[in-house]
């Protein structure tokens, strides 16, 4: 039988087609006034409280690579979406607890969020079970507040030190060291958010080049952290609508 999309699922589609070609449009935008190729900056669809079929029709316009941030929710999309028979990079963008390396070992493709020590190591056990590796970021607290996650150079827990956690990422066999995340800090303004990070991330490089991700910019700021150099924005409001609040 062929599956013929529903009228619900085709004016979706022609949604988030529409979205996906205002976002793409920006992206192109700010990497022309950076003077950068817009093939430097990846889009990476943030789907958090959207159903696995937004997913699915994502891929189908073009888009390779989706983050989540919470496991309970992850875990069950990314099932459903293999299940049926798309095969989009999945990135975990969220806080990530000890216990949950587990399950995201088993979908996620990319770990934004690795921001601690100990956190890499329960990582590239899980992995190690998985008999597979995974990629990892490491966020960077731009503010180097400890409440909202992220590592930080001069941190005086060294559990959460910068190059304590870089160091263990790429002495981890099951792990491959690509970069570095960041959220733009509450209460910030976005330019001086990214350049501090851009600052961070050049002096990272120094010691790990050939980590050379800078994931930073979501539906408010991309151009921004574009023009401080991200090559990878996460973006969800813009693409799939306004989500509930706390969602
Ligand atoms: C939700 C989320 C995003 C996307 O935020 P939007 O403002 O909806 O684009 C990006 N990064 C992380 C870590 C998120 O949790």
């Amino acid at each position: 039988m062929v599956d013929t999309p529903g009228p619900a699922l085709q004016e979706r589609r022609a949604e988030l087609a529409a979205a996906l070609a205002g976002v793409r449009a920006r992206i192109a935008a700010a990497c022309a006034t950076a003077g950068r190729p817009a093939d430097e900056v990846t889009l990476i669809a943030i789907t958090k409280t959207y159903p696995a079929t937004d997913v699915q029709l994502l891929v189908d316009l073009g888009v390779a690579d989706v983050g989540e941030n919470r496991d309970q929710e992850a875990a069950p999309k990314a099932a459903a979406v293999a299940a049926a028979g798309r095969r989009p990079r999945w990135h975990f963008v969220g806080q990530l607890q000890r216990n949950k390396c587990r399950s995201v070992a088993g979908y996620a493709d990319v770990v934004q969020s690795v921001d601690s020590v100990r956190l890499a190591m329960a990582l590239a056990d899980a992995a190690r079970r998985r008999e597979r590796s995974i990629e990892v970021l490491v966020q960077v607290s731009v503010d180097g507040a400890a409440g909202r996650g992220g590592a930080w150079a001069d941190s005086a827990d060294p559990d959460r030190e910068l190059a304590a956690v870089a160091a263990a990422v790429a002495g981890l066999d099951q792990l491959r060291l690509r970069g570095l995340m960041a959220v733009a800090p509450l209460g910030w303004a976005p330019e001086a958010a990214f350049a501090r990070l851009a600052e961070i991330a050049d002096r990272f490089r120094a010691d790990h080049s050939v980590a050379t991700v800078l994931s930073a910019g979501m539906s408010d700021d991309l151009e921004t952290a574009i023009a401080y150099g991200a090559t990878h924005v996460r973006v969800g409001s813009a693409l799939l609508g306004m989500r509930p609040p706390l969602g």
